[in-house]
């Protein structure tokens, strides 16, 4: 859906045709029906159906939805009709719905940034660390008597390691 399709479907949610109308005439419908302006009207005929929202002059057989009767009634194309509901009515679904959106999906964007620097900043750390603790392993266990309760330790510390070092290549977090 476009931008203007979704604030299209909006306002006609949220504005009655026959308010619109009286408005933008400042008639007020009488059973119905207003005098109609599209043609030199003396009893009332143009028939407006909130319901349907749809108004029709069986007279000049002039009819549409509420963006047809603002567009031929203010001379406006289709885009500035809907802006003139929007901001006539107070709707102001162009302007907020848009900017809200769009400082959403930018507020996104700044923290999966952030996030990403983050994790790349702790990897790195993290790296460092285990390629410390990877090499005093290696040391004790070439250094230690094997078998013993410390050299058992450096073969337990460096089974993790060598599990989270192939995790981090994975890019994965945890180890069993
Ligand atoms: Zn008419």
């Amino acid at each position: 859906m476009f931008k203007l399709d979704i604030v299209k479907e909006q306002i006609r949610q949220q504005l009655l045709l026959s308010t619109a109308i009286e408005r933008l005439t400042g008639q007020r419908m009488h059973k119905g029906r207003i005098l109609c302006p599209f043609h030199n009207d003396t009893h009332p005929s143009l028939i407006i159906t909130d319901s349907k929202g749809l108004f029709n002059c069986p007279a000049c057989n002039t009819g549409g939805d509420i963006y047809k009767f603002v567009m031929l009634y203010l001379g406006l194309n289709f885009k500035d009709a809907i802006t003139y509901l929007d901001k006539e009515f107070d709707l102001n679904l162009l302007g907020q719905r848009i900017s809200v959106k769009q400082q959403i999906a930018l507020r996104e964007q700044e923290k999966k940034r952030k996030q990403q620097e983050y994790i790349r900043v702790k990897q790195e750390k993290e790296y460092n660390n285990m390629c410390q603790d990877y090499r005093i392993c290696i040391i004790s266990l070439d250094k230690l008597e094997p078998w013993t309760d410390l050299w058992c330790y450096y073969l337990e510390q460096k089974a993790q390691l060598d599990c989270r070092f192939n995790l981090l290549e994975e890019g994965g977090s945890e180890c069993a």
